[in-house]
């Protein structure tokens, strides 16, 4: 399609537009979305991927905060009985009301300086979505999918992977996108467990811990975690209290937590 009007990327909403053909029908193929589902896809911007989604036949809503953006959705793909635009900031969006008894397929080339706020707030919502697929920086896809005991392992990996299997699936260059971004990316699939295998006794507990323990990474958990718990307690959850927080595995953090949890029956 012609492009009918130009529109300037604003930095302020992480405008950066995918326009490398080859890029996007690999991610469209990672997400392959079929007829029956239901795709919500964050900041479609100028329609890059949102083609190829209303085209797979699944339902999609959209979500876009910039409304400069919205004549030309609606002019593109407003037409299709199966695409749906909403104009507003997918941060503060009720992703579980939209949902209904469907589960989401949630898609998108985030914007970057919104990215880990707006991953925490799916989170929120794992338990109706099916997956996610999303454009990120690169260095926070290794944070995603890192492993304990490397310097990518912190309060991201844990609380994304307390929730979700996490798949890096590959990278893309600056190339790919109008204007060009200063990183690099990668895209990422998220897929929420059906049963966590850690289940923590109370989740916000485990934020906490895991906050407190990163706060200052290079200390030992006995020092990090004083405000919080004793080395008492701590070797209660079977944890060693002299290792640094990057060693221990989310199931340690789990029984941190969950002697912490133990003791604070007002929490
Ligand atoms: N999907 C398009 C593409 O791949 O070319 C655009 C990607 S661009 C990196 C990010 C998009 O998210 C922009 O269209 C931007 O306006 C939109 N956006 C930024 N902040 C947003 C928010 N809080 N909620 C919804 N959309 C947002």
């Amino acid at each position: 399609m012609t492009e009918l009007y130009q529109h300037r990327a604003r930095k302020r909403f992480g405008q950066n537009f995918l326009h490398d053909a080859g890029v996007i029908h690999r991610i469209l193929r990672a997400i392959h979305g079929r007829e029956g589902e239901r795709l919500l896809e964050i900041g479609p911007g100028q329609g890059a991927l949102t083609e190829g989604l209303v085209a797979s036949g699944a339902h999609l809503d959209v979500i876009e905060l910039d409304q400069d953006l919205i004549p030309l959705l609606k002019l593109k793909f407003g037409l299709n009985p199966n695409f749906t635009l909403h104009q507003g900031d997918a941060l503060k969006f009720d992703f579980s009301a939209l949902a209904g008894s469907d589960k989401l397929r949630v898609v998108g080339n985030l914007p970057y300086n919104i990215s880990t706020p707006l991953i925490f707030h799916l989170l929120a919502h794992a338990d109706v979505i099916a997956d996610m697929h999303f454009m990120l920086q690169k260095e926070v896809v290794e944070r995603l999918a890192a492993e304990p005991g490397g310097g990518d392992w912190g309060r991201l990996s844990i609380m994304v992977q307390y929730h979700c299997r996490v798949e890096h699936l590959f990278n893309v260059g600056p190339g790919a996108f109008n204007p060009p971004p200063k990183v690099d990316s990668a895209i990422v699939r998220l897929v929420p467990h059906t049963k966590l295998p850690h289940p923590a006794r109370d989740p916000k507990i485990l934020e906490r811990v895991v906050r407190e323990a990163f706060n200052q990474r290079r200390k030992t958990l006995r020092n990090t975690l004083k405000n919080l718990m004793s080395t008492d307690m701590i070797e209660a959850a079977h944890v060693e209290p002299g290792l640094r927080p990057e060693q221990l595995d989310i199931a340690a953090f789990v029984r941190l937590a969950n002697v912490l949890a133990d003791l604070s029956p007002s929490n």
